[in-house]
């Protein structure tokens, strides 16, 4: 029976069997006055306590009702997700390989398993030059860049008629306001229509123009954070793109984040809250979702040294016995 706890955040799980109903029950600990006293052995995800003003809270009836509301009023979308890749791109980005794949082949594997269910392309790669958009020289590192809100319109022309979104992912640094160092990516609902970059332009790590610091993050490599920084802002703005706001409820990969510090802090993961709305949008299985994304990462781990990336992998393991045990004790 599920309590009413859950049912406001997550929603009715009637329709889920058991063991996906218990795993969503997880949702109820952000409902939670304190910390709960002895955590479950399986601390899946960790609620943000006291939970923020309802204000900013965007439970899965209220996600619901604004996806329904939308429909309303604009035109039905297919089940492809676009990828457009936005030159230039330096060579070594080009020419890299992530598990034997293609950078942008890498990509579309990854964003097939998190968003399972929906077909993922690429399309071939434009030219910044051809695109008619603000830019700028950032003052502290020297670097040119584009002015997020102009390519939105440009983006969702170039989305196919099948198409649910295009995401344009480019090495050019993104700033979203003239008052505002950068931005990682940021996606319009409105358009149906997102922009990453991963250059490595972040003002820390310059100074009078010259590169001082090699990553934005203690401890990683390079080329983690590089990988890291493509597929945790692709994920996330893909999320806004499905209507998701940013995440009150637990630590969780739509959390609000303005650095590489701060995304580093946060899981490469949904809350139980996010995923009932993405699985509403791609109708995944959750396990199979999870098995998948496994694979991804461990193909990750292989090629980059990363705390960050094992302990992801480690979490999916714990999600996958979660649910393996749970149906064990179902059928026994
Ligand atoms: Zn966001
Ligand atoms: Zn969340």
């Amino acid at each position: 029976m599920q309590d009413k706890n859950t049912k406001y955040v997550v929603g009715s799980l009637k329709k889920f069997d058991n063991v996906t109903q218990k795993f969503y029950q997880l949702s109820s600990d952000c409902l939670q006055n304190s910390p709960a006293p002895s955590p479950d052995q399986y601390n899946l995800f960790t609620p943000i306590l006291p939970l923020a003003h309802p204000i900013h809270r965007q439970t899965y009836s209220q996600w619901k009702y604004s996806m329904f509301v939308n429909t309303i009023f604009r035109r039905k979308r297919g089940r492809n997700l676009f990828l457009l890749p936005i030159g230039p791109f330096p060579e070594s980005i080009t020419e890299t390989a992530v598990a034997g794949r293609r950078l942008w082949d890498f990509l579309k594997d990854f964003s097939s398993a998190f968003f399972l269910g929906l077909d993922v392309h690429i399309l071939p790669e434009v030219s910044l030059e051809n695109i008619n958009c603000t830019k700028r020289v950032h003052k502290k590192t020297n670097q040119m860049q584009v002015l997020v809100g102009d390519l939105f319109l440009y983006l969702q022309k170039m989305c196919p008629a099948d198409g649910y979104s295009v995401i344009g992912v480019s090495w050019t640094d993104l700033y979203p306001s003239e008052d505002l160092n950068f931005v990682l990516g940021e996606a319009s609902f409105v358009h149906g229509s997102a922009v990453i970059s991963f250059g490595r332009f972040e003002p820390k790590l310059y100074e009078d123009g010259l590169r001082v610091r090699e990553c934005g993050s203690e401890g990683e490599d390079e080329r983690a954070v590089m990988l890291l920084k493509l597929i945790k802002s692709l994920c996330h703005e893909t999320c806004h793109l499905f209507g998701l706001s940013h995440c009150v409820f637990f630590q969780c990969l739509m959390n609000e984040s303005s650095s590489m510090d701060q995304a580093f802090g946060q899981p490469l993961f949904l809350c139980p809250v996010c995923l009932r709305k993405l699985q509403k949008m791609c109708k995944f299985d959750i396990r199979e979702r999870y098995l998948t994304l496994r694979d991804m990462l461990l193909k990750c781990c292989e090629e980059v040294e990363s705390r960050y990336f094992v302990n992801s992998a480690n979490w999916l393991d714990k999600c996958l016995s979660f649910l393996d045990n749970h149906d064990e004790a179902e059928r026994s």
